[in-house]
């Protein structure tokens, strides 16, 4: 085992779980645990709420500038300990090396970027019919639960609470069961180290068993007053329903099916590099990834003979080695969920163009040809190394055909006319779209999210800001304001 016995952070101090158990996390490339984690349960959620309350009026009050310098230093952390999460990150969540290397350096930038945000939580002045000074301000929520997925624990951790801290609130995070320690571990020994005060920032791990019990008291208890949840639209449903029913804020982050929009006029090397980096970086695993090709027919045999090419290149294997982009998945359900949408995909007509074979979780990179709009894989989410060809006839067609779906995460669009590919891009209902480009692509300081069954609200930029903070309208009566006669002491003419 490379890490045991990690603890929850709680109020500035690493404790066991209240019920005194730990559960296991398995490294996916070798199938054996690789650590013991604190099972957190309800009552550590609990206390760890009630640190954040009391932490909340000094962090709160703490200057813009001193919050930012805390917040640089744990991006200055990072960055000097960021072969060492390359490792953790290998070992636990089943990352490829270069992945690895690509989310620790995000990840600095995403506490840049919230560092710089401190110092934009702007208001406005109104005009006012009295004569009012009139003020619209931006104040922190106070409490805020983050629950966030595996698939790039450290990026989406740090997405959703390094903001939110940075404008003035304090956090509970809840990583993924998956990877509790990339997730959540990693961020409570970094913080201390830059000190953050006790209570502002703290971890509460705990395995599926108890993350039903963990989650509600992260939702319902009354001192949490925003929600920022990364994970499946199933599970981000739920929380929105219980947070909704409380009026509680709450920012969703949730599944996609984006497509890439390859054009008749398509630079062929350029779309074919698209879709490969698209549908199989990370194994598929990723909310952005391209989850359905959609390639004009004039182009279609061509292309698709050149993706199978470059798709068949891949190297599977051990993730510590460079060139074995593709490592295993994350855990068992998701191999049998990809072998279930092939198979049934296969079963409706599909062909297998390349691929399509599984060794426990390492699974082939698949390019399967002849898919439908009936066949599960067109429409639910799969989170794998499958690349599903779709051939459409003309530009709106391929429009129509993309926006087929409930998701609307992002979308890429192929096509040597950049004007065209602006106005198709505009028609695509998805919360991002990019020109020339694959749907995989994020900064630190842009509103990243999604719409329909893809989530709700934003997470980064001037938007981000808006996630974390509550407005509110405050004025300053000089007099000029009359009430009628009756309701005053002294009215006029007595
Ligand atoms: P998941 O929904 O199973 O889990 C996400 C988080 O929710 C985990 O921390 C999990 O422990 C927690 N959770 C599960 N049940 C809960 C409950 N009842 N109450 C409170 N918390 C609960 O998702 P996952 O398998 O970890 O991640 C993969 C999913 O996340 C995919 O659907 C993917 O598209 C999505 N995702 C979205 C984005 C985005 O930015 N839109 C980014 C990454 C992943």
């Amino acid at each position: 085992m490379a890490t045991e016995n990690r603890n929850l952070f709680v109020g500035g101090n690493w404790t066991d779980a209240a019920g005194g158990k730990q559960f296991p996390v398995y490294s996916p490339a070798s199938g054996e645990v690789w650590s013991s984690v604190a099972d957190g349960t309800r009552a550590d959620a609990r206390a760890a709420i009630e640190a954040a309350r009391e932490a909340y009026p000094a962090w709160s009050g703490m200057s813009h500038s001193q919050r930012a310098r805390i917040i640089h230093k744990v991006g200055d952390i990072l960055e000097a300990r960021a072969k060492e999460f390359q490792e953790i990150l290998i070992d636990e969540s089943g990352s490829w090396v270069g992945k690895g290397m690509f989310e620790t350096y995000y990840s600095s930038g995403v506490f840049r970027a919230a560092a710089a945000a401190a110092y934009q939580v702007n208001g406005e002045i109104l005009p006012s019919e009295y004569g009012k000074l009139s003020l619209v301000v931006r104040e922190p929520l106070g409490v805020v639960s983050v629950i966030s997925p595996w698939n790039f624990p450290m990026i989406l951790s740090s997405r959703g609470f390094a903001p939110a801290l940075a404008v003035g609130n304090c956090v509970v995070l809840k990583p993924s069961e998956e990877t509790p320690i990339a997730g959540g571990i990693v961020f409570a020994e970094m913080l201390e180290e830059a000190g953050v005060p006790p209570g502002v920032f703290n971890v509460v791990t705990c395995s599926r068993d108890n993350v039903a019990e963990v989650g509600d008291e992260l939702i319902s208890n009354p001192a949490v007053q925003g929600v920022s949840f990364t994970g499946s639209t199933a599970v981000g449903r739920q929380i929105a329903a219980q947070a909704g029913g409380l009026l509680k804020k709450c920012c969703l982050e949730l599944g996609g099916k984006d497509a890439l929009v390859v054009l008749a006029d398509a630079d062929m090397e350029r779309a074919v590099n698209a879709a490969t980096f698209g549908s199989f970086m990370h194994n598929g695993q990723i909310c952005m990834s391209v989850e359905r090709v959609i390639v004009d027919r004039a182009i279609a045999d061509e292309f698709t003979d050149k993706l199978v090419a470059n798709t068949s290149k891949l190297n599977v294997g051990d993730p510590r080695e460079l060139p074995n982009c593709i490592g295993p998945l994350i855990n068992q359900k998701q191999a049998d969920k990809i072998r279930a949408q092939v198979d049934d995909a296969v079963a409706q007509g599909a062909e297998v163009l390349c691929g399509g074979g599984n060794d426990g979780l390492f699974f082939e990179p698949t390019v399967l040809g002849s898919v439908t709009r009936d066949m599960r894989i067109f429409r639910e989410e799969t989170f794998g190394p499958v690349a599903p060809v779709i051939v459409a006839d003309g530009v709106d067609d391929a429009v129509e055909i993309a926006n087929d779906s409930d998701y609307g995460l992002s979308a890429g669009i192929i096509t040597r006319d950049e004007e065209r590919g602006l106005a198709v891009a505009r028609q695509l209902r998805t919360g991002m779209a990019h020109v020339n480009d694959c749907s995989v692509h994020d900064e630190p300081h842009v509103p990243f999210g999604g719409i329909g069954a893809s989530g709700l609200g934003r997470h980064g930029g001037r938007q981000g800001i808006d996630t974390f903070t509550e407005t509110r309208w405050i004025t300053l009566e000089r007099g000029a304001r009359q009430y009628p006669p009756p309701f005053l002491m002294n009215p006029p003419g007595q």
